[in-house]
């Protein structure tokens, strides 16, 4: 068996059925992806327009895919037709730009909003406030193109485990006040190849592991 179908096993023998896994397929060639698909992986995430849109007409058809970087309102119109979810919503005009989008194409599309959880200027990301105003303006049905499914984090790319955890238990808390309210809340999308452990521990049910399957970048 290959390398890519092995590393796909030993990560689903060891996270619950509960949590899905999203190849993430980033720089890697499109025989890397087919080779995770032979070997039953559905669900894909890349985190470039470009990259996304030159490799999916290339690929199966029933492929899942995740839209899982920083998105630019004006390439929002590239991928409305196929994606299956978007997780890097982190202001209110490039929601109102997915919902302009979806709306041409007449259906729903789903996208999480992405929170700010680490500690670094790096990192995209709302911060609480704003997710409460979005939300309340979703409540408002201001958006009716679009599902919010959950929310979306990057912990600080460091070693300190205890921060990362305190990190993701931050993010689930907020997913759970928000779920109270909103039965769609489904997705709480946390968890890479190096913290995904971390992010399960603290209520992930969605990892992005790219690393971990394809090898390094
Ligand atoms: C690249 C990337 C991942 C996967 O990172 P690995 O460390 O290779 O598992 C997950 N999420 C986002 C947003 C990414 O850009």
């Amino acid at each position: 068996m290959n390398i890519i179908c092995q590393n796909l096993q030993k990560i689903k023998q060891n996270i619950p059925r509960t949590v899905s896994l999203i190849a993430v397929s980033k720089t890697k060639p499109v025989i890397d992806i087919q080779t995770a698909y032979d070997c039953g992986q559905r669900h894909f995430g890349e985190n470039k327009v470009q990259e996304l849109i030159a490799k999916q007409p290339l690929l199966p058809e029933d492929i899942k895919w995740h839209m899982i970087g920083h998105l630019q309102r004006n390439k929002v119109k590239y991928i409305v037709a196929f994606v299956y979810l978007i997780h890097g919503v982190d202001n209110l005009k490039l929601l109102k730009e997915i919902d302009k989008q979806a709306r041409k194409h007449n259906k729903k599309l789903n996208i999480l909003l992405q929170i700010k959880i680490a500690r670094e200027e790096t990192k995209f990301g709302m911060d609480e406030a704003m997710s409460d105003d979005i939300l309340q303006q979703y409540k408002n049905q201001t958006f009716t193109h679009v599902q919010i499914k959950g929310l979306m984090g990057m912990a600080t790319n460091t070693t300190d485990k205890e921060q990362i955890a305190g990190e993701f238990a931050y993010l689930h808390q907020l997913f759970e006040k928000y779920k109270k309210q909103f039965p769609e809340f489904e997705y709480l999308s946390m968890g890479m190849s190096g913290d995904y452990r971390i992010a399960i521990e603290n209520g992930s049910n969605m990892i992005r592991i790219g690393s971990a399957i394809f090898g390094a970048r």
